[in-house]
């Protein structure tokens, strides 16, 4: 009898050991259908960059309307127009800039694809270091003078340290960039308003398109990018659209669903999530970047601290 009942002790151990065996099989089990999603910094689902070209005297008035409605930009400026008629000095971009961005243009906005490779390497260049001068911080991306670029112009401006280049391919999307050095913004902020004079049915679709998309996006439910460029001097003139850029700047402002960021900003944030390191089984993770990094499994939302390792679950 008592045999009997150890026999029965030692089955159940033994199950018990099977099973837990078992149990540790199945954890293993990867899935490799989990998908990972990328969320915007405080778990937002939108983004919106802000960027301006050529350093206008009128960005003077389109910084302070920003600042005034807590908007951040990125603006893109040719240091050798500096100082000359209807462009802002050297001495005051400092000033004017901060809070924002500052990126490169070229030297002096030549169209790249007509250029030397030389000559676009120069132009890249020497703009890059004359703003480090003047604003004291690296320069890291630019915008391509009137959005022309090919595989040539790519070629020459890499190894440049520009790490994102911006086109004018508008997408009327809310896509994140497939190529950082072929950056295709939204839209063109009343870009085509003032392309005809005085045509206030062609003015008025450019707008509906405009505040179309711009309700479009503070409507989306899924991961969307919302990049809005243009010039401060288009809104000038006979065409004036001061009153709609404070319109629209109210429309987007001081949202808590947005992730307001410059050009550089996002690129640092997608960057930093693609540097994450999942473990096989995707239970685990390790941020080696200095900025949280917030992402979607099965619709939990997890917080991926700066520098840390995290269990999923
Ligand atoms: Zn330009």
């Amino acid at each position: 009898m008592k045999s009997k009942k150890r026999i029965i002790i030692a089955l159940v151990a033994l199950l018990t050991v099977i099973n837990s065996a078992n149990a540790q099989t199945n954890t293993a089990r990867v899935n490799t259908s989990i998908p990972i999603e990328m969320l915007f910094p405080q778990g937002k689902s939108k983004a919106l960059i802000l960027s301006f070209d050529d350093g206008n005297v009128a960005d003077k008035r389109l910084v302070k309307l920003m600042n005034e409605y807590g908007l951040v930009g990125t603006f893109h400026l040719n240091s050798n127009k500096l100082g000359t008629k209807d462009y802002l000095t050297k001495d005051e971009i400092r000033n004017l800039y901060q809070g924002h961005e500052v990126s490169g243009h070229t030297a002096n906005h030549p169209g790249l694809t007509t250029l030397s490779k030389i000559d676009v390497i120069y132009e890249v260049l020497e703009d890059r270091k004359e703003l480090e001068r003047l604003m004291g911080y690296p320069v890291r991306g630019m915008s391509y003078p009137f959005g022309n670029t090919n595989n040539f112009v790519i070629d020459a401006i890499s190894g440049l340290g520009i790490e994102y280049a911006r086109t004018v391919g508008d997408t009327y999307n809310f896509s994140l960039p497939a190529d950082f050095l072929e950056w295709q913004p939204t839209i063109h902020l009343f870009g085509k308003t003032n392309y005809i004079p005085n045509d206030t049915l062609n003015d008025r679709r450019e707008l509906d398109e405009f505040y179309r998309l711009t309700t479009d996006f503070l409507k989306a439910n899924s991961l969307a990018l919302f990049y809005v460029w243009g010039h401060s001097w288009e809104y000038e003139g006979p065409g004036n659209k001061w009153a709609e850029v404070e319109n629209f700047f109210k429309m987007v402002s001081r949202n808590p669903d947005i992730f307001y960021t410059t050009q550089t900003g996002l690129l640092d944030y997608i960057n930093a999530f693609k540097n994450l390191r999942f473990s096989v089984d995707k239970s685990m993770v390790t941020n080696l970047s200095s900025i949280d990094v917030f992402i979607k499994i099965n619709n939990k939302v997890f917080t991926v601290e700066a520098g840390s390792t995290k269990q999923l679950n």
